[in-house]
């Protein structure tokens, strides 16, 4: 398994692919890998001969010092984890110098208004943190498509707004969100739930699964009314919110309409450990 740790590793390794004519699939993660980035691994190298894994833990896309701080860091596992794919996937773990040199700081974007709600409303900057790091990754790797999960589906949204703003010439393919037999969402947050909270977590998914269900018996209003009851029955997990939105414009449910798709949103804390999730309703 081939590490590399430099701005200029990293392009020199793409440039040998590109002269060798083999597409790169890109996939960025923050590390602590789990099932949910196999899963995404997996997809990528259905299509390409090549994929590039990044683990980097992006200071700018966190709202909360603590939360950067306490984020896990595994390079060490995640090394052994991906070393079943042999020399078709590679890491690249740079340091926060390789990929913004000597000042650590966000580009603002306007990602047209969906930078705004949910994770926006409650991670103030999150979604410019994203961007930067997402831009300066797409132009050091130069991939011919990246890979982001559906369980981040407003970053995934973001990020297809992103390629677009900054012209890059890149696909964005979107993966199904991996989950746990229990239907917890795979997340490397899950590392830091206590044994009791990873037993209570699942009711999230449950949740959602019985939103899918009544789906068009009730208005949005009565789904979030619905929603906060139950969390309030489990004073366990707190309910941070809970949205429907229309999945293109991630613009609050008010009437149903016709050919349009929605989803449900959720962000939950248990204890300090912050879980988001989402399902598809039509
Ligand atoms: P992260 O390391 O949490 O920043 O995630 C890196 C990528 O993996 C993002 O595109 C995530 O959406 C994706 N991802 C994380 N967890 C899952 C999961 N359970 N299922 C599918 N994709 C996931």
């Amino acid at each position: 398994m081939t590490i590399l740790y430099t701005r200029s590793e990293i392009e020199k390794k793409v440039s040998e692919k590109k002269q060798q004519n083999l597409s790169i699939g890109f996939v960025p993660t923050m590390g602590a890998l789990h099932e949910g980035h196999a899963s995404l691994i997996e997809l990528a190298l259905k299509k390409h001969p090549f994929i590039i894994v990044s683990v980097f833990v992006n200071p700018t896309q966190f709202n909360n010092a603590s939360d950067l701080e306490k984020y896990p860091r595994t390079l060490k596992e995640d090394t052994s984890f991906l070393s079943v794919y042999g020399s078709k996937v590679c890491i690249y773990a740079p340091s926060p110098k390789e990929i913004y040199g000597s000042k650590i700081i966000a580009k603002q974007y306007n990602f047209g208004g969906i930078e705004n709600v949910m994770e926006g409303t409650h991670r103030p900057g999150h979604f410019d943190g994203v961007g930067t790091v997402l831009n300066h990754l797409f132009r050091q790797i130069r991939p011919d498509e990246a890979f982001f999960g559906e369980k981040d589906f407003q970053q995934l949204q973001i990020v297809r707004r992103l390629v677009k703003i900054e012209k890059l010439p890149l696909s964005i393919t979107g993966c199904p969100i991996h989950r746990q037999e229990n239907g917890l969402a795979m997340s490397s947050r899950n590392a830091r739930l206590t044994q009791e909270q990873l037993e209570k977590a699942p009711f999230i998914y449950k949740t959602l699964l019985q939103v899918k269900n009544d789906f068009g018996t009730k208005s949005a209003l009565n789904h979030k009314k619905w929603v906060q009851a139950q969390f309030k029955k489990n004073p366990d997990l707190n309910l941070e919110y809970f949205e429907i939105s229309n999945i293109k414009n991630l613009s609050p449910l008010s009437r149903k309409r016709k050919h349009q798709k929605y989803r449900a949103f959720i962000a939950v804390y248990a204890g300090e450990i912050r879980l988001i999730d989402n399902i598809a309703l039509n």
